[in-house]
């Protein structure tokens, strides 16, 4: 609007000054003065000489006037310009860093036809890793100091470049390889200028980052897909454990819209219903009856395919799905488990994320409720990396449950880092031992210690141990020997449908039904 206005302004002098000259060269041309003084002479009576003088002071007064006011505006023009563009900025930069912005990114990249030609860029996705326990432990206002420190640390390293902030504790630098400089070594200089100790308020905070990068023009074409690459890179380093750095290679895109694809594929079976709860039975090692059924998700592709939970539930977790799937499969299951012998429990896992969330006990009992599931068939599973991840919110979640009347287990024993004064801090009515003793605890000393030690140590706690994953005679016998209480196994039963589970406990046979599917 401005610039328009200030063309307009100088067009309007230009016809303006024109006018003044062809007026004047006019009353020159034509003797103007001499003429008015004729005039003025001829007709005294008028005082026309003194209305002249008065227009030529009142003239001359208004051009001082005139100027004055053009001074103000032009001052005030300056005053909005300047206005203008700190609102320009405020909108491409991040207020606590300073940093430019999603936006600021966004501008640079849709003005990728303006890249130099020829010329080389690398792009950079940095994700500081254990940001969020800051946060969480120390608070928000220590975090954002936090980051502050870090965007000064990457522009202590990329001075002549352009470093990002997306917003959370994702960055992202631009950088023109004038001089090809060694990339992966510049991504560790990013973790290691990441990973020095941050001094804030006397207390030393200790981060990491994931650093991933694409080139241009190596690895794509643009920008604006380096941006999406060195993300699917800084991915691949993230999975590949702490302070890593990765560049780009083309299987990791493919694995990203693999994700993608079968994270809408979730939700697309999702809202068809197509994973569904089977159940494996849980066995009394000492009368071989079922005492109950453990449900482990299944989802069955329309092509007949399975796709293992090891594959969907970290998906689910991931994009935000799984309080909705576990709602879903919890109300099946309690439905499924109202057909079976009213002694006999239904054991559910939940998902570590879950035990953070302080609503659960009511979301459970409402389901329980609206179902008629008694809470005391309910026992839920949890593993100790549960735990690890906010121990406080964790204790008060299963405390709330186990006072419901919930039991609560402890799945995958001995794969963790619970020590045992930790099991005492937590309600725990059950331990299950991971299967990965139970396979190798006949041959090896070691693990068969472990077993030893972990059903010893439930029957000190009054704590009943199952033990996962048997699978030969030789095991079953072993554990029962040792005093186990309850197992659970391909020996004793595969994970089957509902219409199965119901067969077995007919029959009394934890076996029965249970070769007709082997997933
Ligand atoms: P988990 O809770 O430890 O479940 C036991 C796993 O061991 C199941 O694998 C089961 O099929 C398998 N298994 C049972 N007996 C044997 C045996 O004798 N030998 C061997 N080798 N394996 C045996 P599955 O069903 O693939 O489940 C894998 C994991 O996925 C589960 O481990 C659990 O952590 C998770 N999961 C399954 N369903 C759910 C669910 O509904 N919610 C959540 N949050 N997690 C689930
Ligand atoms: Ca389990
Ligand atoms: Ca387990």
């Amino acid at each position: 609007m401005l610039p328009a206005y200030g063309n307009r302004a100088k067009w309007e002098l230009l016809v303006w000054l024109a006018a003044f000259l062809i007026i004047y060269g006019l009353a020159l041309w034509f003797d103007g003065h001499e003429a008015l003084d004729a005039l003025f002479r001829s007709h005294e009576e008028y005082d026309l000489d003194e209305v002249f003088t008065a227009l030529n002071v009142a003239g001359s007064l208004g051009l001082i006037y005139s100027i004055l006011r053009i001074k103000d505006m032009s001052k005030e023009i300056q005053r909005r310009l300047a206005a203008e563009e700190h609102v320009d900025w405020i909108a491409c930069h991040d207020p606590l860093t300073e940093l430019p912005n999603r936006r600021f990114l966004e501008s640079v990249v849709s003005r990728g036809s303006s890249l130099a030609v020829g010329a080389k860029y690398a792009v950079y996705s940095i994700d500081l890793d254990g940001f969020k326990k800051i946060n969480d432990l120390l608070g928000h206002e220590k975090g954002d100091l936090a980051l502050k420190v870090i965007a000064q640390r990457l522009l202590g390293l990329f001075a002549d470049d352009k470093v990002f902030r997306l917003g959370g504790d994702e960055f992202i630098v631009v950088i023109e390889r004038n001089n090809n400089p060694e990339l992966t070594t510049l991504g560790r200089r990013v973790v290691s200028a990441i990973c020095k100790p941050i001094l804030i308020e006397g207390a030393s905070i200790e981060l990491g980052a994931s650093v991933g990068f694409a080139r241009v023009p190596e690895d794509c074409e643009s920008l604006r897909e380096a941006i999406r690459y060195s993300d699917s890179a800084m991915y691949a380093a993230k999975k590949a454990g702490r302070n890593c750095v990765q560049g780009f290679r083309p299987e990791m895109q493919e694995e990203l819209v693999r994700k993608l694809r079968m994270e809408a594929d979730l939700k697309v079976a999702m809202k068809r219903n197509e994973i569904r709860p089977f159940y494996q039975p849980l066995v009394d090692l000492r009368t071989r009856e079922i005492i109950g059924y453990e449900a482990l998700a299944r989802w069955e592709r329309e092509t007949g395919e399975f796709v293992p939970p090891s594959e969907f539930i970290p998906l689910a977790e991931n994009a935000g799905l799984i309080v909705q799937l576990t709602d879903q499969l919890f109300r099946i299951a309690c439905r499924d488990a109202l057909g079976w012998p009213a002694h006999t429990i239904l054991s559910f896992n939940l998902s570590p994320l879950q035990l953070n969330d302080r609503l659960l006990r009511l979301r459970i009992i409402k389901v329980l409720e609206e179902v008629g599931l008694p809470v005391h068939r309910l026992e839920l599973e949890v593993t100790e990396g549960a735990l690890i991840a906010d121990p406080e919110t964790a204790r008060d979640v299963l405390n709330e449950l186990s006072q419901e009347g919930i039991k609560i287990a402890l799945d995958d024993f001995g794969t963790g880092f619970s020590s045992l004064s930790q099991l005492s801090n937590y309600p725990f009515d059950k331990i299950k031992i991971d299967k990965s003793f139970v396979a190798t605890f006949e041959e090896s000393n070691k693990q068969g210690k472990v077993v030893r030690a972990i059903i010893s140590l439930g029957s000190g706690l009054g704590v009943k141990i199952t033990a996962e994953g048997i699978e030969e005679e030789g095991q079953l016998r072993l554990l029962q020997d040792l005093g186990c209480d309850i197992g659970q196994g391909f020996l004793l039963g595969r994970p089957q449908p509902v219409d199965q589970t119901i067969k077995a406990s007919q029959t009394g046979d934890p076996m029965a039904g249970t070769a007709l599917r082997r997933i």
